[in-house]
């Protein structure tokens, strides 16, 4: 009988998963012995860490797009577009339709299509949305409104938590003050103030760089605002304690969730995420304990970081384990909680140079002391080269 895995979302996640497997069992799949499907809704694939650098112009739109055929191994059955478009999961009957109708059915299933952006949480946001958080031609909107301010207040805003990349605002706002003061040299008439959603930003020592980093910029933070609502005719914040933070320019993060096929399939909790086991990541929810049914990145548990470089470990950890059951060899790995938050300071410029700093830890160990280098920036820099060719291959 021909096993079959299924893969649900072709992001990074599922992508890596797909090659590993496409790797280790050709010789199974060429036999009909197992079958490897993958489905996306859309054709092609975006690295969304690349939004963060768009409304600097440090990549380019083609820098962080691919055409998903060049990515997935072709041993993988591949279906895109509205035949992949996932509109129901169900576990006890092993099966998953698609928005066309089909259904399918699976041996294995790994469920990786990421979250998105849910502007109507909060009220007024729609009104005033500038976000380089959901999509390329978002994030080079951002770009226009930063060429064109002349000065002002500019908020950026964290609405809520999780998100993926937390560290991903906190980049922006360092990439934007490096911007105006070394590329526009106007940053003495722009306030930048990161309106932040927790008390700290990060682990304790990440919060202790980046509090150090902001102060010496000049970039006000304010903690613990968590965003209700926007009024966008007196720009105007207002926090669920009522606080209130007046803008000029919104630059926001919208508040996330997993996508509406899993919640109307019932497999969200009460927090809006997949719940799974942290360290198998098989699924534990409110559809029952499923061994069969692993639960990968940015849709995951509440409490596991959202980002690509999580998304990156667990679906290592979840290949090998599909890979020891396939051969019943009885072995088990863990996920440990590898993640991690590249940091920038500062951007380079021909006459400053940029700094970073690829801050990387695991449940219970948090980072050590870090500083960002010459040496970070570049790293972090030639990583969004290396992730098509590598990492998104399963190959490191
Ligand atoms: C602005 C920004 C900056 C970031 N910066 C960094 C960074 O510097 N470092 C880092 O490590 N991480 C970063 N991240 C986070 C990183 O991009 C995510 O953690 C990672 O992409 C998660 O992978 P995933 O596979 O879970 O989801 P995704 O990569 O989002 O993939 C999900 C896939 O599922 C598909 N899908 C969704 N719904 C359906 C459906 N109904 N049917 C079929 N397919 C569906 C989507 O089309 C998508 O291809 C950033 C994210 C953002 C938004």
């Amino acid at each position: 009988m021909t096993e079959r895995v299924l893969i649900l979302g072709a992001g990074y996640a599922g992508s890596v998963v797909a090659n590993i497997l496409a790797r280790e069992f050709r010789n199974k799949i060429a036999k009909d012995e197992l079958e490897i499907v993958v489905f996306d809704k859309n054709k092609t694939s975006i690295n969304q860490g690349g939004f963060t650098f768009l409304p600097f112009d440090l990549y380019t739109p083609e820098d962080i797009i691919r055409p998903r055929k060049k990515l997935i191994s072709p041993r993988v059955k591949s279906i895109y577009g509205e035949g992949g478009e996932v509109s129901a999961v169900d576990l006890e009957k092993r099966e998953v339709t698609v928005k066309d109708g089909k259904k399918y059915r699976y041996t294995y299933l790994v469920i990786a299509m990421g979250c998105r952006a849910d502007m109507e949480a909060v009220a007024g946001l729609a009104d005033d949305l500038n976000t380089f958080y959901t999509s390329i031609e978002d994030a080079l909107k951002v770009r226009d409104l930063v060429k064109n301010m002349d000065g002002g207040k500019v908020a950026i805003s964290v609405a809520s938590m999780p998100i993926p990349c937390p560290g991903a605002p906190v980049k922006f706002t360092f990439m934007l003050d490096s911007y105006l003061r070394n590329v526009k040299k106007n940053r003495d008439d722009v306030q930048l103030t990161l309106v932040w959603p927790m008390e700290p930003i990060g682990p304790p020592e990440f919060n202790k760089m980046v509090s150090g980093q902001f102060e010496e910029k000049g970039v006000e933070v304010i903690r613990n605002f968590q965003l209700a609502s926007v009024d966008a005719t007196n720009k105007e914040l207002t926090s669920k304690n009522g606080e209130k933070v007046n803008y000029d320019l919104l630059i926001a993060v919208p508040p996330h969730k997993a996508p509406q096929a899993l919640i109307d399939s019932g497999l969200t909790d009460d927090k809006g995420w997949l719940p799974a086991d942290k360290a198998t990541l098989q699924y534990r929810g409110p559809a029952g304990n499923f061994d069969n049914v692993y639960v990968l990145g940015d849709l995951g548990p509440a409490d596991i970081l959202k980002t690509g470089i999580g998304a990156h470990y667990q679906a290592i950890a979840v290949s090998q384990n599909l890979i020891n059951r396939i051969y019943g060899n009885g072995m088990e790995i863990s996920y440990e909680g590898e993640t991690g938050c590249p940091i920038i300071t500062d951007t380079e410029t021909p006459t400053t140079p940029g700094k970073g700093y690829i801050a990387t830890w695991k449940y219970g160990v948090p980072p050590a002391a870090f500083k960002p280098t010459k040496l970070g920036w570049y790293l972090y820099r030639m990583y969004y080269h290396v992730h098509w060719d590598m990492s998104v291959k399963g190959l490191f």
